[in-house]
């Protein structure tokens, strides 16, 4: 049988060809579009001409699609379902991709030869994707002496050896961390389906009675909020602070399950980017990474923290004091967030329960896509023919409504399994663009626990929220409308792209969405209005535990990358607590979002030196929000707006300048203090 990933595939939008697709296929076909990559080096180096973009770049691009189909059907497969076969293709695969790209980009010849195509005569589109050519050759070290590159290849496969470490471990070190409940009875406070989903969970993992409570990926469980028995709260988070710490690294009275540390290989990981930092030239990663970004340099990510910080303490101490009015014993992290669902206004105990309201499928017609179709015009299809890598996963067609033609396609996988990855992401099958005149096909991906058969799937707000920021980023794929697929969609600096799918958590409690999707799954009636009022005013609600726990995550972040190529070892022992007093965050009762030992986000994802890019995405979603308020809303005229000089754009121009001609100017930090209540 032929390779189905040696060819684009037939299928609508080249969506792969899943059913055909086999893990044994892998090797052979990144083999040959590895080949396929260096003969076009070959030919733009061997070139006589003078060089001109369409024999250097649009050479580069258009036979780099080769690998580029081949790697994102291996990337979505190894996130959304890494069988032991796809695990170990990875760490075989890893090391080979990453020295092929280092033979890519440190080629002197290529380089000399992109950086002397004329600029004269370029658009400005080609003038920016010239000069973003220019920085990745110079960033990988093209123009480092030979030892110095050596050195960075060794630095580059160690590092992608350790990633590849810290992220598998993770994974096992969750499952270890799973607390096993033996009495019903402790339960007390989770719902029905919560409850079936554990037992179902203890059968899987192969218990012959009791039911099992597995953990979500960040520090501070959702399932404290429910539960009513302390001394169970107290175990699971526990559970959850020991994951990574090893066999001695227990950080309260119980036992710990964990068997591997793997603070040394975070240690180790941030030593190597140092060094990395240093042979290109800058004094730290943060520094390298910065310079980059839109922030521009570490210092105005310092300053943009430092006015956050100090509110954010006052508020989560205040928060704290509150709570403890509530309890004789002294307030611990893991009755902080039981307390405070006592109080929310959207509490279960004090209103009626509203995820009856909010059906998966509901959500995603009635919510998700009647936001596409207001702002950009947009109607999505069930195509029940197309085939994602497992029955449960369902393709979707998107297309424009006044014309019918087809814009792309999504790939939906909704349901968590042990080969998952944790949390929500959206990825990327097909990256649009006109070169290669492709269309996108957008995964997304969120660990929702399935329902028992025939059961509707009801979610959280929380959940809901998840799924409109996911579907931003689907979206910011989908319209995506540039000519170079390396340039496509999210390809944007890392702390502008979460902006537009921040926005787009907007429309979750929007008085022209909520009522279109929140409906009583078995009477179809709508949620009531003071009910949605009342969601609304506890989205403001816990602000000050939210940013804290957020902040001092982003400080262990930033202390690990800020260290220089001759800074001594680190005490392990210490690490995080210092960095969080060092940034003035802390606060009893608030532990990180992650910890060092927790932190796949930074040791094995593409974030490192990057943390704070949530919020300084969010500074200029809540400015967005704003002039969506003030523009008209849920309309054409926002939506198409906003998709010609975001969405569409992708890295072909620089992204902070479309958000200049969005808001007319800067975005200042007002709106986002005033959201998260921090203005004094
Ligand atoms: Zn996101």
């Amino acid at each position: 049988m032929t390779n189905p990933l040696l060819t684009p595939s037939t299928l609508p939008c080249e969506l792969p060809d899943f059913a055909a697709i086999q893990p044994q296929h892998f090797p052979e076909a990144f083999e040959a579009a590895m080949a396929a990559d260096l003969a076009a080096v070959k030919t733009v180096v061997e070139c006589q001409e003078p060089p001109t973009l369409a024999d250097t770049l649009e050479v580069l691009e258009r036979e780099g699609l080769f690998l580029d189909r081949v790697e994102s059907v291996f990337f979505t497969l190894t996130s959304s379902h890494l069988t032991d076969d796809m695990q170990e293709l990875y760490e075989q695969m890893a090391p080979r991709l990453s020295q092929h790209r280092a033979d890519v980009t440190m080629n002197r010849d290529l380089y000399d030869r992109v950086v002397a195509v004329s600029p004269d005569g370029l658009s400005p589109t080609e003038q920016r994707v010239l000069a973003e050519y220019t920085r990745w050759f110079e960033r990988s070290g093209v123009l480092l002496e030979e030892a110095d590159q050596t050195r960075l290849r060794e630095i580059n496969d160690r590092l992608s050896a350790l990633s590849i470490r810290y992220s598998t471990q993770l994974v096992r070190e969750n499952e270890r961390a799973s607390v096993h409940v033996t009495d019903r009875a402790r339960l007390k406070g989770l719902s029905e389906a919560a409850i079936n989903a554990a037992k179902r969970a203890a059968e899987d993992a192969g218990h012959s009675d009791g039911h099992l409570l597995s953990l979500a990926a960040f520090t501070t469980q959702p399932v404290l909020r429910e539960l009513h028995d302390r001394a169970l709260r107290q175990e699971i988070h526990q559970a959850a602070m020991d994951r990574g710490r090893g066999p001695d690294g227990a950080t309260g009275p119980l036992p710990t399950r964990s068997t591997v540390d793997l603070r040394p290989i975070a240690a180790e990981v941030a030593e190597l980017r140092a060094e990395q930092a240093h042979l290109l030239g800058y004094t730290s990663h943060d520094d390298l990474v910065m310079s980059q970004a839109a922030a521009g340099s570490p210092s105005n990510v310092q300053d943009m923290l430092a006015q956050v910080a100090e509110p954010a303490v006052r508020n989560a101490v205040a928060e704290r004091e509150a709570l403890q009015e509530l309890q004789d014993e002294p307030l611990a992290a893991w009755d902080w967030p039981f307390l405070a669902e006592r109080t929310a206004s959207d509490s279960p105990e004090t209103t009626l329960d509203v995820r009856d309201y909010l059906e998966l499928y509901a959500v995603v017609e009635d919510g998700l896509f009647h936001t596409a179709r207001e702002l950009f015009g947009l109607e999505f299809t069930k195509r029940r023919d197309l085939k994602g890598y497992l029955p449960e996963v369902e393709v979707y067609e998107c297309q424009r409504a006044e014309t019918g033609e087809t814009l792309g396609l999504m790939v939906a996988d909704w349901w968590t399994r042990p080969t998952k990855s944790g949390g929500a992401w959206m990825g990327t099958l097909v990256h649009q663009n006109h070169l290669g005149a492709q269309k996108p096909v957008i995964t997304v991906n969120t660990n929702f626990v399935s329902p028992q058969p025939g059961q509707p799937k009801l979610l959280t707000v929380a959940e809901v929220t998840t799924l409109f920021h996911e579907f931003g980023h689907v979206l910011h794929g989908l319209l995506s409308d540039v000519h170079f697929p390396s340039f496509a969609g999210t390809k944007v600096a890392r702390d502008v792209v979460e902006f537009p799918s921040q926005v787009y958590e907007m429309w979750v409690l929007h008085p022209d969405v909520l009522p279109r999707y929140a409906r009583h799954h078995r009477t179809g009636e709508q949620l009531p209005e003071e009910i949605a009022d009342r969601l609304r005013e506890a989205d403001t609600q816990g602000q000050g535990f939210a940013t804290v726990e957020y902040l001092a995550a982003t400080a262990i972040d930033l202390a690990w990358h800020e260290r220089t190529h001759t800074d001594p070892a680190p005490d392990l022992e210490t690490f995080d607590q210092d960095a969080m007093t060092t940034a003035g965050l802390d606060v009893d009762g608030v532990d990180p979002r992650y910890t060092s030992a927790t932190f796949k986000h930074i040791f094995a994802g593409g974030y490192a030196a990057g943390y704070y890019s949530y919020l300084w995405s969010e500074i200029i979603d809540a400015a967005a929000v704003e002039w969506f308020n003030t523009n008209g809303g849920l309309s054409r005229s926002t939506g198409d707006r906003f998709a010609s000089t975001i969405l569409s754009r992708g890295n072909e121009a620089d992204p902070m300048d479309g958000v200049r001609e969005l808001l007319g100017g800067d975005p200042d930090m007002q709106p986002l203090l005033q959201r998260r209540g921090l203005l004094s």
